[in-house]
This record gives C-alpha cells, sequence and structure tokens, in this order.
C-alpha cells in the first residue's frame, strides 16, 4: 500500500474511533498499520509477529482483540478462511479472493461481472444477506512454478 492511502485509511481510523467514542491508541494505530504493512490478507499470529518489531512487550490478546475491535467498526474486514484461521483484510470494497489451495495464499480481484452475480433469495431459511465475496480457489503463480519445475 503507498503512502498516501495509507495515510488516508489512519485518517479514517481516527475519525471512526472518534464516531464509536472509541480512544485512538498507539496499540490500535502500530495494529491497524501493521496489516496495512502486511497487505496480504494476514492471519492475527503473522500480525501479532509483526506488531511485536514494534512494540516489543505486546501481548497476542491484545492483537487479537485490537483485531476484532478494527473488524467491528469496520475500519479492516475479516476475509475467507481458506486454512483454518481467520484472515484479515485491509479492503473494505466489493472485492473477491482467489484462493491457492496449496500454499493458502489470497489474492484480491476485482470484477464487475462478479459484482453483480445474482443473489438467491435465502428468506425461506430466515437468512439476511448482508454482503458477499466470492472465493476463486486454484494455484497461484509460485506453486505453479514449483509444480512445474519438480
Ligand atoms: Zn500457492
Ligand atoms: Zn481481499
Amino acid at each position: 500500500m503507498d503512502k498516501l492511502s495509507k495515510q488516508k485509511r489512519l485518517d479514517l481510523f481516527e475519525k471512526t474511533c472518534r464516531s464509536h467514542g472509541l480512544p485512538v491508541t498507539i496499540q490500535r494505530r502500530v495494529i491497524l498499520e501493521t496489516v496495512l504493512d502486511l497487505d496480504n490478507h494476514p492471519t492475527a499470529d503473522q500480525v501479532f509477529v509483526e506488531a511485536s518489531k514494534r512494540i516489543p512487550d505486546i501481548s497476542r490478546t491484545t492483537v487479537y482483540r485490537t483485531l476484532d475491535t478494527l473488524t467491528r467498526i469496520s475500519v479492516i474486514t475479516k476475509a475467507c478462511h481458506p486454512g483454518s484461521s481467520v484472515r484479515y483484510d485491509t479492503r473494505i470494497d466489493v472485492h473477491h479472493h482467489l484462493v491457492c489451495q496449496s500454499c493458502d495464499d489470497v489474492i484480491d480481484i476485482s470484477d464487475d461481472r462478479l459484482d453483480r452475480i445474482p443473489i438467491p433469495d435465502t428468506s425461506s431459511l430466515g437468512f439476511e444477506v448482508n454482503d458477499f465475496s466470492v472465493q476463486l480457489r486454484g494455484i497461484c503463480s509460485r506453486c505453479k512454478q514449483k509444480e512445474d519445475q519438480s
């Protein structure tokens, strides 16, 4: 993520915190910055490892709790769960994911046609759809290359 869009996201974060009556703590800011810097759908553990380099005494619990808070106020979102762990997403607009079945890498894609797919009527199930994201599974270029070499 480039410097300007990162700054915009940090400004948005401060505004959002204020509107939710949440204090803008150093920890919240650093954890958001870490997610923005990793920028590749990191797991909470990956965020913890990276955030520890910036705040050495930060606890895993704090990181997990802060990620929950940032998700709740929609500063970041939770992406799909290709492995067993939740992946956090810095993109908050409608987009879709390519998920590698070999390395669990998650790659963003935007596609107008996917944005417009018809949503089935789920009212008979008592389920209200708020949002959706399409997940396309396959093999990423790196894994494909490794496969071809072996
Ligand atoms: Zn892969
Ligand atoms: Zn994404």
